[in-house]
């Protein structure tokens, strides 16, 4: 069976070029970058070649990049290292209410450590307002993480003019990044960013690595312990084919972002032009405009978002509904909520994520495809009794 893969916002094929990269590095150069000998020095500079790399495609310096375990490493760190470490100067943190769970779990964990949150809502177009922040800042907050991008709904948050709030404040700006890193322009200067999360498997790299962008300066406590690797920051022997994989997965998307995001985009907006045309009772999730080329978040009513994912899924169409990680719970998932839609709306979404290795014809079958399950679900559905 023909089998088209529309999830590449929960993870995407490592690229071929970039497994040839990390090769070498599991049997032939397999020192231990800690290691003073010819073996470790080789590992060593590779790891240090791709730090430059993700410095570089940031506006970074390389000493600036901390190599992790991934997206939720790294927003663990970024919250609990900076949380711990100034405490003394004020307890208060502020997020939105669309984050990622690795974000929330982390702020959960320190409101349950002594921490006050303050989750702001969003817009009905899934966006926060800059305002919103400014007025929830008080004289404890140390940190203000917001997602750059959502990863269910794809709206991408007004950073750059939250991170000039933060700064005139002199508060700490961590974003979870994990979803537009790689896929549209970052600059920590131009955004005013303190810290970023990043993970390579969304940006057609290995699984299990990730970084943490941490601006000279920052106070912030190590988050694992052990030996003294990354400057005493995170500790654990590198993963060096996912750091050299990594560095890869950067490269060839800085190459190419500006192309793919435009081929995406267009694709994508003939997906939701198709369904808001075709299917009555059917609405976009998430700001049409500021969002990212790839994501197609849509509602449709009289049915049930595993409904459609199951039926999609026997015509070999992959696709999901509400994140990754919530979907198998019934509940809807958190960030629809947050938007206000509807139990009756939110339980009836699905997620395309379009990526590298997408073609027009696939969207078309999806099209097709999609319109008719929703025809059939809709026949059976209970909702139109
Ligand atoms: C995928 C994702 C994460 C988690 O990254 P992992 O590398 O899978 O741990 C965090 N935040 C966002 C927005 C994500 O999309």
């Amino acid at each position: 069976m023909k089998r088209i893969y529309l999830d590449y916002a929960a993870t995407t094929p490592t690229n071929p070029e970039v497994i040839r990269e990390m090769l070498p590095y599991f049997n032939e150069i397999f020192g231990n970058p800690s290691s003073l000998h010819y073996f470790g020095r080789q590992a060593s500079s590779a790891v240090e070649k791709s730090r430059s790399i993700a410095a570089g495609f940031i506006g970074a310096r390389p000493e600036e990049i901390i190599f992790t375990s991934g997206g939720t490493e790294s927003d663990n760190f970024a919250l609990k290292g900076t949380a711990w470490a100034n405490r003394s100067k004020g307890n208060h943190i502020i997020t939105s209410n669309i984050e990622h769970h690795a974000v929330f779990e982390s702020c959960i964990f320190l409101e349950e450590n002594g921490f006050s949150v303050t989750y702001l809502p969003v817009a009905p177009n899934g966006i926060l307002d800059p305002d919103v922040v400014k007025k929830a800042i008080t004289k404890d907050t140390i940190l203000i993480s917001i997602m750059h991008a959502n990863n269910e709904i794809g709206t991408i948050q007004p950073v750059k003019e939250i991170g000039k709030i933060a700064k005139e404040n002199s508060i700490y700006f961590h974003i979870d990044a994990v979803q537009s890193f790689g896929h549209i322009p970052l600059n920590v200067d131009d955004l005013n960013i303190d810290m970023l999360s990043a993970s390579a498997h969304k940006l057609y790299g290995p699984k299990g690595i990730g970084l943490l962008y941490i601006r000279k300066g920052t106070r912030i406590q190590p988050f694992m312990t052990g030996g003294g690797q990354e400057k005493k920051l995170r500790a654990s022997t590198h993963n060096v084919p996912g750091i050299v994989g990594f560095g890869k997965a950067i490269e060839l998307a800085a190459g190419k972002m500006q192309a793919e995001a435009e081929f995406q985009k267009k694709l994508r907006n003939k997906l939701i032009n198709n369904v808001l045309e075709n299917i009555d009772n059917s609405k976009l999730n998430g700001d049409s405009v500021l969002r990212l080329p790839n994501n197609a978040n849509l509602s449709i009513k009289f049915v049930e978002g595993e409904g459609i994912i199951l039926g999609l899924d026997l015509e070999g169409i992959a696709a999901s509904s509400g994140s990754a990680c919530t979907s198998g719970s019934l509940e809807p998932s958190h960030v629809l909520k947050a938007i206000g839609r509807a139990a009756d709306l939110a339980r009836g979404s699905v997620r395309f994520s379009l990526g590298r290795y997408n073609t027009e014809e696939e969207i078309d079958y999806t099209i097709e495809k999609l319109t008719a399950i929703i025809k059939k679900l809709r026949k059976m559905s209970p909702l139109l009794k």
